[in-house]
């Protein structure tokens, strides 16, 4: 399965998709995350992409292909794969296209989290996660099972450097301005199944996405 996680910041993309990737084994592919090692290894790219990040601002869309377009060639993704974050812009979509196409390939499903601006602010400021094994909580909503704890037992949970409400108004504004675009055009080609997120707990999304991707 050849799948696309599409969705404003904090609709819970990277919340279903460690869901999914449990349930049918294809690895996930977060460009967000990617970049976020990047920065941290103070890589070249690291480097570019930082002050992007910093600022809410999408990075230029040739650093992000690169490296959406070498992960894709690992043989983990030879019997699907599940893109979080990637693609955010129409010229990003279209490279997808080519580069899928040019490995004889066809994307099934296009999962759009939708979820309204005001509780994507809610949920990203009060949002933390577990830098050894990546688990994601909410200070009120889905809370650490202790205090600053992670339930695999890691102590000291993190806060993301633009998880903060300024930072998180700029995403949005990005969202809605470069990404949305593509709900209109992955819909043309047939291919969005919408789940409305709001007032819904990780489960339910869950529950729905996968009668949305007829996974049961
Ligand atoms: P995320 O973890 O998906 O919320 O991404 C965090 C930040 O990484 C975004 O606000 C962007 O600055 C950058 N980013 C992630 N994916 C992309 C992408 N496909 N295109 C451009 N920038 C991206």
């Amino acid at each position: 399965m050849d799948l696309i996680l599409l969705g404003p910041p904090g609709a819970g993309k990277g919340t279903q998709a460690k869901k999914l990737v449990e349930l049918t084994g294809i690895p996930q592919i977060s460009t967000g995350d990617m970049l976020r090692a990047a920065v941290a290894a103070g890589t070249e790219l690291g480097k570019k992409a930082k002050a992007f990040m910093d600022a809410g601002k999408l990075v230029p869309d040739e650093v992000v292909i690169g490296l959406v377009e070498e992960r894709l060639a690992k043989p983990d993704c030879g019997g699907g794969f599940m893109l979080d974050g990637f693609p955010r812009t129409v010229p990003q979509a279209e490279t997808l296209e080519n580069m899928l196409g040019r490995l004889k390939r066809k994307l099934d499903h296009v999962l759009l989290l939708d979820v309204e601006d005001e509780e994507l602010v809610k949920r990203i400021t009060g949002r933390r996660t577990c830098g050894e094994c990546g688990s994601i909580y909410h200070l009120v909503f889905s809370p650490p099972p202790a205090a600053d704890t992670c339930k695999c037992g890691h102590k000291g949970l993190d806060q993301r450097a633009d998880d903060n409400e300024k930072t998180v108004r700029e995403r949005l504004t990005a969202y809605h301005k470069q990404t949305s675009p593509l709900i209109d055009f992955y819909g043309k080609r047939g291919l969005v199944r919408k789940v409305v997120g709001t007032n819904a707990t990780p489960d339910d999304v869950f529950a729905s996405a996968k009668r949305a991707l007829r996974l049961g």
